[in-house]
This record gives C-alpha cells, structure tokens and sequence, in this order.
C-alpha cells in the first residue's frame, strides 16, 4: 500500500494491521515527525518516503526521499501498489484522494476533509472510508427499506464542563480527549461537534441520505444505527478503535480477531445525550448543511483557519464556531461546478478568515 499520514494517528493503527495481516507497504508520506518515521522506515522498507520539508531530508534513513505536496501525488502515480491509504489531516488530503483515483487505484479514506469539501466530485467507486461511524452504517446495511441513519458523538473534551467555563478553556484541555486518542486537529473538531458535522456530510455522500442525524452516546460504544421503515432499529456496537473500519477498508472483508468483544454486563449502562446548540453552536447550521452540501468546502476552510488559529492561542475556543458560522453566513450562496471551483471557494473562505 501506499500510507499517507503514516506518523499520525491513523497512520501508526493503518501500520499496525499492516504488521497483523503481513501488507506490503511501498510507500511512506509523513510531516514532521522524523524520528517515528525513521523506525516505520526500519520496519516497513518502503521503496519510496515523502516528508514536508526539504530540509528534513539528511535527517531521514532511506535513500529515496521527497519532499511536499506534488512529491506525494507523484509517489502515487509512480508506485505500483492498489491501494492508497489517505490518512492526511486536513484539505491537503484532497489532491492526493484525487490523484488515486484517476490513478484507477483503490482508495482506503480516513481524510475526511476530502469528502467534506469535494464530495461532489468524488468517484466513490474505489473509495471505502476509514471512520467507525461510516463503517457501523456500512456494516448495518441490509436489503430492508430504510428510514433514517443515526451516528454518534462522544461529546468531545468538553461535554460535562459547565457552559459558562467554555470561553476560557485551553488548549491542553481542549486536546484532552474523554474516549478516543487522536490527531490534534479532529479532538478539537470533536470538541466543538464541527467532526460530527463532517461525518453526517460524508454518510449523505456515501449513502444517498439525506435523513441524518447524530446524538451523543458518552461511551463512544455504539457507532452507528439505522432506524428501518418497519420500526425497526439496529445498532453497531464496537470497542472504540479504529483499527476494525481500517482493516475493513484495507481487506475488504476480515474473520479475524481484531478487536475484543464488548461486554455489555461489564460496561453495565449506555448514556444517550441530544446535541444542543448552547454547548455546540455549530450545530445551528445542522439542517442547512445537510440540505446544500456545497457549503463542505465553506465550512472546512473556516474550520481548518478557526482551529490553526485556537492552537497557537490567537483566539478562544468558542470563537472556533464563531467563525465558522460566520463564513456559512458570508458563503451560504456558493456553488461549485468544478473541482476547479472547490479550490478556489477554499481559497476565498480561507482569505475571508485569516483577516
Ligand atoms: P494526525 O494529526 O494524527 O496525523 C496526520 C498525519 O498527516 C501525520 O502523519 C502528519 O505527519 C501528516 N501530515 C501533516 N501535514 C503533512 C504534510 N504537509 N505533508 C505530509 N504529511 C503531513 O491525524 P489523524 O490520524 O487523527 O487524522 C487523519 C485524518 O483521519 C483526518 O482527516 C481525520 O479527520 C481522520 N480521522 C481520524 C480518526 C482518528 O481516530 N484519529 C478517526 C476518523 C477519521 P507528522 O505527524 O509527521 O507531522
């Protein structure tokens, strides 16, 4: 395979199953953090690594290295593996998902952003996502009517503190995750539910529905659900680890152990919460995005300005929101025709929010 994003989060549990099921892995792109990719490099021998930054390169063991974002779309075109794995964070992943496709490669994707701002223009003929929402929905279906999906939300780091404390949170406690570890960028998109939005976003793509919602379930036990027209209503219920859907996306299909049962008796209760729009403001503009998915790409670019900006301290953690809801407003009317044009709206939304 080829692993994009091989030192974050997904990337270490994508290399993980690599390790369990014996996968090839040609190529490595990771940012910034040399010395974990130096040991995947030991490991894994992949043909070809792409970093960041060109003056990383001397630091890296491997006698092939690249460096930035064309380097990465042309260690895909020019590697002969099937499989893209896309861990990037961020609207960078949006090219290389691109470039696997017209690459007629098959695309395992975690980077969400992608499908958030371009889903339009997506082929998902190829493309299995990697997020346990989507593969719970996924793993639900059957050839029954349905008449709504339902994912979950853990609440982020802040679901139990109280809501006048919430201006003044900070980083530290914005990145402390109360289920799940992972990337700086989605806890903080968890935090603010701006992640749940993304998710619904990406099931109306991936599933032609546009009957979404999301509540909270304060275990991170319960996934996904499907409330069929019969009245009946199914659950998928896992162990919080990503590693099942990355298996899934990778595999296809998998009888193995990957993860341990759960244990209902053990865990002894579930907690359902609704979303509410005093704790997660972002949640307000729920309806209309799911009714005008060209608003992906206005509310990825704020979102990605809003939370680059909350993490190195220049503004408070509700002002995330603030801003996004601000660019919905200021955006509500756009409409892309081209990939061209998603490129050019994120350009115009990011200028909009730095300023
Ligand atoms: P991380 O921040 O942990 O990892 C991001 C990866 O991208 C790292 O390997 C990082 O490298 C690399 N990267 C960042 N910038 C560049 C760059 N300019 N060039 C090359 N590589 C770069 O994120 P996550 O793994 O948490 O998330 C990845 C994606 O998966 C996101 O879109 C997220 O929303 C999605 N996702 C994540 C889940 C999770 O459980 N974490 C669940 C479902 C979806 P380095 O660290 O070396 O700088």
């Amino acid at each position: 395979m080829i692993l994009l994003g091989s030192t974050g989060s997904i990337g270490v549990n994508t290399l993980n199953i690599a390790r369990k099921f014996n996968l090839n892995v040609e190529v490595l792109v990771a940012g910034r953090n040399i010395e974990l990719l130096n040991q995947q490099i030991k490991e894994f021998k992949p043909k070809i690594v792409v970093i960041d930054q060109a003056k990383d390169i001397p630091l890296v063991c491997h006698n092939n290295v690249l460096f930035g974002e064309e380097a990465i779309l042309q260690a895909i075109e020019q590697s002969s593996s099937k499989t893209v794995v896309n861990a990037l964070v961020g609207f960078l992943g949006l090219r290389p998902t691109l470039k696997a496709i017209e690459c007629g490669k098959k695309i395992a994707l975690a980077n969400k952003e992608s499908l958030v701002a371009a889903g339009k223009f997506i082929d998902q003929k190829n493309l299995r996502p990697i997020d346990s929402e989507h593969f719970g929905l996924w793993y639900l279906l059957q050839d029954k009517k349905i008449d709504s999906m339902i994912i979950t939300a853990s609440g982020g780091s802040f679901r139990d503190y109280p809501l006048d404390e919430l201006k003044n949170v900070s980083i530290k406690e914005a990145l402390s995750h109360p289920n799940w570890s992972m990337g700086n960028k989605i806890t903080i998109d968890s935090a603010t539910m701006t992640n749940k939005m993304f998710e619904l976003m990406e099931a109306a793509w991936l599933f032609d529905i546009r009957k979404l919602d999301a509540i909270i379930e304060t275990k991170s036990l319960i996934h996904a659900l499907i409330n069929f027209k019969d009245g009946s209503t199914t659950a998928h219920i896992a162990n919080a680890s990503m590693q099942l859907p990355i298996a899934y996306a990778i595999l296809g299909s998998c009888d193995e152990e990957i993860l341990k049962p759960v244990d209902l008796v053990q865990i002894g209760n579930l907690e359902f919460r609704k979303i509410e729009t005093s704790r997660y403001p972002i949640w307000e503009i729920k309806d209309e995005i799911l009714n005008n998915l060209d608003l992906g790409v206005v509310l990825n670019a704020a979102n990605e300005v809003a939370v680059a900006k909350f993490l190195k301290s220049e503004i408070g953690f509700l002002d995330i929101s603030k801003i996004s809801l601000n660019a919905i407003n200021r955006f509500n009317s756009v409409k892309a025709t081209s990939i061209d044009d998603v490129f050019q709206i994120d350009k115009e939304v990011r200028a909009y929010c730095e300023s």
